[in-house]
């Protein structure tokens, strides 16, 4: 479904991503982590096009990321994204955020994205929020929010970016309920991720990062045993 060959990029004189190569097949649940600046927010984004790449080859669901001619637009809302500070339209209702991208890059009706957006904030728990606007919902019904917003694309993928590290403790399980639960039901998941229960729970591949590179790409049974590197053990064993 994604596939990463031999991704390098740099900031200027800084290389940020080396070598980088890895695949997320389709219903597989990957977790990314790693020390910060390691790279693992750059890499997630290369993959949605928002952070073009100097070489190597990004692929999903077969079409060339960085070829020319992609269209970047299509392609953001194949692979939904959530961030970690939710980012959802100050200015629009919940119903509204959940309705824009559907009407204005779908071409959907409003009646069909209406009715798309309401059963998606009953899925998650928000049916009754539609009217409000975000900054009246807590940061974990917010997210929520923007986890919908971004299923309402059907995406072919959804990428999180640390979904969980701004919201307070009570309110990471809500978020992570409705993540595991969309991982249940199949959905292809590349998740930059701290929480290691939820790693634990559903993750199929953990691949780590250190310094820009990939240092490991295992099973998640692999990396919860013994069987992982020095360098991700003395990871764990600061953020565990
Ligand atoms: P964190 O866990 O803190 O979120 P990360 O693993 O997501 O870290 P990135 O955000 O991908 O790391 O950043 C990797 C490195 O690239 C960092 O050293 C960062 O300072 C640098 N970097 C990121 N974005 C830019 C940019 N737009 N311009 C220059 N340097 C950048
Ligand atoms: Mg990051």
């Amino acid at each position: 479904m994604i596939t990463l060959d031999n991704v390098s990029k740099s900031f200027g004189k800084f290389q940020v991503l080396k070598n980088c190569s890895t695949t997320v097949e389709r219903g597989e649940v990957v977790v990314v982590c790693g020390p910060s600046g390691s790279g693992k927010s750059t890499l997630i984004k290369t993959i949605n096009g928002l952070e073009p790449i100097d070489s190597g080859r990004i692929t999903v669901a077969g079409t060339d990321v960085w070829a020319e001619g992609t269209d970047l637009a299509k392609l953001r809302a194949k692979t939904g994204m959530v961030f970690q500070n939710f980012e959802l339209f100050p200015h629009l209702s919940i119903i509204d955020n959940l309705t824009i991208a559907q009407r204005k890059v779908l071409g959907r009706s409003k009646g069909e994205a209406t009715e798309k957006a309401e059963a998606l904030l009953e899925r998650v728990g928000l049916a009754d929020q539609a009217r409000k606007y975000p900054i009246q919902l807590s940061g974990g019904q917010q997210q929520r929010v923007a986890i919908a917003r971004a299923l309402a694309m059907d995406p072919v993928a959804m990428l999180f970016d640390e979904p969980t590290s701004a919201l307070d403790p009570e309110m990471i399980s809500e978020v992570l309920e409705v993540m595991v639960q969309l991982a249940n039901e199949g959905m292809t998941m590349v998740c930059v991720t701290h929480e290691m229960g939820f790693a634990r729970k559903v993750a199929k591949k953990v691949v780590f990062m250190d310094n820009g590179e990939i240092v490991e790409d295992c099973t998640g049974d692999e990396f919860f045993t013994t069987e992982r590197s020095e360098r991700a053990s003395q990871f764990l064993d600061k953020i565990l």
